[in-house]
């Protein structure tokens, strides 16, 4: 598997935010966010290492944390994903896959899924149906309510909602307070949070 880094910190994004956390961050994803903030991720002159599952498991088994992370870039680009999770379903911590939402793999239902549609272009696939944990829209100009409200039956699941302030910028935070509002008077929940580990300057 294709490994951009693998390291320790604390999650600073959405429903497990605060605490200690595995990251193992994948290299490639299928699209080009123009805010997007890990673009080392699919960039080709990025150092990455090749490593097998057995490597991976591992290295977490040997870095004590509440949660691990799998991140990219786009980890359902990795071929071995699913083999991936099974292996570390042992180690009994919280396993989160953080996604675009636009390539799925039937992966073990103890498996987080952080979804982060990209509206207006790209919508999730339908196979995520019910296995949502967290819709994690980051909160940038083209963002509307209708957005979110199109993902009403995922919410109405128990998907929860959140709003991620755009690189800590004002008028990101002003726009998600309008729309949290927004949701609210059509009965639907909605966190605003920032980046944690950019606020602590972690990695
Ligand atoms: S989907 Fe995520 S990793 Fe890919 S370009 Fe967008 S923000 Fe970056």
């Amino acid at each position: 598997m294709k490994v951009v880094e693998i390291f320790s910190s604390i999650e600073g994004e959405g429903a497990f935010m605060g605490l200690s956390a595995l990251f193992i961050r994948f290299f490639g994803c299928n699209l080009r966010c123009a805010w997007c903030d890990t673009k080392e991720s699919y960039d080709d002159r990025t150092a990455c290492e090749e490593l097998e599952v057995a490597d991976i498991v591992r290295r977490a088994s040997e870095r004590p944390s509440s949660l691990i992370t799998i991140t990219g870039g786009e980890p359902f680009m990795q071929r071995d994903l699913l083999p991936l999770c099974e292996a570390l379903l042992p180690l009994k911590r919280r396993i989160k896959v953080e996604t675009n939402g636009t390539i799925f793999a039937d992966l073990p239902r103890e498996i987080f899924f952080a979804v982060s549609p990209k509206p207006p272009n790209f919508r999730i696939d339908r196979r995520f149906s019910g296995r949502i944990g967290e819709l994690k829209f980051v909160v940038d100009a083209p963002l509307e309510s209708k957005h979110i409200l199109a993902y009403r039956d995922e919410i109405k699941r128990g998907a929860k909602v959140v709003l991620q302030i755009e690189s800590s910028k004002k008028e990101s935070l002003k726009k998600a307070l309008l729309i949290q509002r927004e949701l609210l008077s059509a009965r639907l929940e909605a966190a605003v949070l920032p980046q944690l580990h950019k606020i602590f300057a972690l990695p």
